[in-house]
């Protein structure tokens, strides 16, 4: 009989014995503030970021209550290697344990984390990019988009207010970033906005990031139209309605 690893073991000990290729890290706070109206930065240094390989679009598992209590998934943004560096980008929404946490830190709190994580990584093989997010994502979206240097590079973004869709400083060739207004876990303006966009096949990779409901109406949406299964990566970050379990992952039943 095989054991199942048992998930409700939260401590840093349990999880890097179980997830076996991540490091425990303590980073400490040097700056919070809300950069948009949905968005908190969270400014981080601290000398397990030295040197540490992080690939675009990881993330780190953060302890919000204390190290035994939920874990929630951040993307590492603008991770500087030789500084010991990196932000994380978090929405603001009325509850949850990750939302009450990011409302609390304050500049000295150090951090419990474990990570990298998150195995959605850029396709390098792929001559176009489409990147569809929303404010949860868009610290990952960034990260990956802008790491991008050949081919071309296509990023939807849906938020709920026009000021959350940040800067995107992306550097390929070809590139086009389309904003929509969407309540959070709004399907229907994305697969609208998808529905006019040209999209050829061939090399084509496609990263969906988003709440439950929003990756399945999109993916299914972009499988009507052709494009194969295996190119579209896909990660629920939430779930409308539904707390995400204490490893950090919306339930999925
Ligand atoms: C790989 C991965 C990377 C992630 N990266 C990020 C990131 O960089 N930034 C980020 O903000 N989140 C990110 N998330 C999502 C994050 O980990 C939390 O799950 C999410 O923020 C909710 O946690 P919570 O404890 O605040 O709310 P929960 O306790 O999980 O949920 C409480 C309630 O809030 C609602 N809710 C949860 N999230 C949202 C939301 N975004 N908008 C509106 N309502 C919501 C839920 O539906 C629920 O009703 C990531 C998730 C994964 C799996």
């Amino acid at each position: 009989m095989t054991m199942q690893p048992d998930k409700s073991r939260t401590d840093r000990a349990s999880l890097v014995a179980r997830l076996g290729d991540v490091i425990p890290l303590d980073l400490t706070v040097t700056a919070t503030a809300m950069v948009s109206p949905a968005l908190w930065r969270i400014d981080l240094v601290g000398e397990d970021l030295v040197g540490l390989a992080v690939l675009p679009g990881q993330d780190l598992m953060v302890a919000v209550a204390d190290g035994t209590g939920p874990r929630r998934r951040y993307s590492i943004c603008n991770h500087d290697p030789a500084l010991g560096t990196a932000s994380l980008l978090i929405v603001d929404h009325d509850n949850g344990a990750g939302a009450q946490w990011t409302r609390s830190l304050q500049v000295g709190d150090v951090i419990d984390a474990v990570g990298p994580r998150g195995k959605q990584v850029v396709q390098a093989s792929a001559t176009t990019h489409l990147f569809i997010g929303e404010a949860s994502s868009f610290g990952a979206t960034q990260s990956m988009a802008e790491s991008i240097t050949e081919g071309t590079v296509l990023v939807v973004l849906a938020v709920a207010d026009l000021e959350d869709a940040l800067p995107l400083h992306l550097v390929a060739p070809a590139t086009s970033i389309h904003v929509v207004e969407a309540a959070p876990g709004d399907a229907a303006p994305i697969v609208n906005e998808l529905s006019e966009l040209d999209l050829a096949t061939e090399g084509l990779a496609v990263y969906v990031n988003a709440e439950f409901s929003v990756v399945r109406a999109v993916k299914s949406a972009l499988m009507d139209r052709g494009i194969p299964e295996a190119a579209i990566a896909t990660k629920t970050y939430w779930r409308q309605g539904r707390a995400n379990a204490v490893h950090g992952e919306p339930p999925k039943d």
